[in-house]
């Protein structure tokens, strides 16, 4: 597989010093996606890195273009900046695009992957980087892709998530006897969507996206304090039920008759 250069893409210097590290300290590999346009240069993410968010240099070790041409961001043993306290135990591949990645897309990760554990002499940890950080990065089809094992024949989004049934009783979906955590695989459902929409429309900053990752979890954990229940990050019944029957105190009359 050919690697596009940095001369290759017009790098600009690191504006500071980019530490390099051994494979021996590599343990995982991250995928990432930009959240930007496809087909974006290279050399303008680089300059957004360095000029906006104040780093050395590109955040990732490699970047993946749609038609599956991979350049070299800071390259195979270089400490990057793409996922908190996994810069180093971390290398990293962003696909360009939003949640949109293509067949050679795919083929050219997968490839960056298996190079990545030959070169370090065992397998490396497959995450996205919302498995690490509370972000809804690499988007639901790469995580959904990294979940079923990197496959590269059949479609680029596999979705591997078993149908919810969700029952409603007076308009109220009712709890579908799953707990909703963080897990690995990554649950994924009618079940959680109907939740994320249900607290975003009550104000809460939440990505209505079906995916129950770190995110999810900040903000359940949040919810459950609000409304004084365990904190525990996880949507189980008493949670579930909350999410709907739960009203700001001091609201109708009849609410409080009811206690
Ligand atoms: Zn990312």
């Amino acid at each position: 597989m050919k690697i596009i250069s940095r001369e290759g893409w017009n790098a600009r210097r690191p504006a500071s010093t980019v530490y390099r590290i051994t494979w021996a300290q590599r343990t995982e590999f991250y995928v990432h996606h930009t959240a930007g346009p496809r087909g974006q240069s290279i050399r303008s993410i680089q300059d957004f890195h360095i000029d906006d968010n104040g780093w050395s240099d590109v955040g990732y070790n490699f970047l993946v273009d749609e038609d599956g041409v991979i350049y070299e961001g800071r390259g195979w043993l270089a400490v990057g900046a793409h996922c908190p306290n996994h810069n180093r135990s971390g290398i990293s591949a962003a696909f360009i695009g939003k949640n949109n990645p293509t067949p050679a897309a795919l083929r050219s990760i997968r490839w960056l992957y298996e190079e990545s554990c030959r070169r370090a002499g065992r397998k490396l940890l497959r995450r996205g980087h919302g498995q690490s950080f509370p972000t809804s990065c690499p988007g639901p089809r790469l995580q959904s892709w990294l979940n079923a094992g990197m496959p590269i024949d059949d479609e680029p989004a596999p979705k591997p998530a078993p149908p919810i049934k969700i029952i409603m009783k007076g308009g109220v979906p009712q709890w579908p006897g799953r707990l909703l955590m963080v897990d690995e695989p990554m649950m994924f459902g009618e079940d959680i969507r109907l939740w994320q929409e249900r607290l975003k429309t009550r104000g809460w900053n939440i990505d209505v996206d079906s995916w129950y990752g770190p995110e999810s979890r900040t903000v359940c954990r949040g919810y459950q304090r609000a409304t004084g229940l365990p904190e525990n990050g996880r949507v189980d019944k008493a949670t579930w039920d909350m999410t709907w029957s739960w009203r700001p105190p001091q609201t109708s009359p009849e609410a409080s008759a009811d206690r």
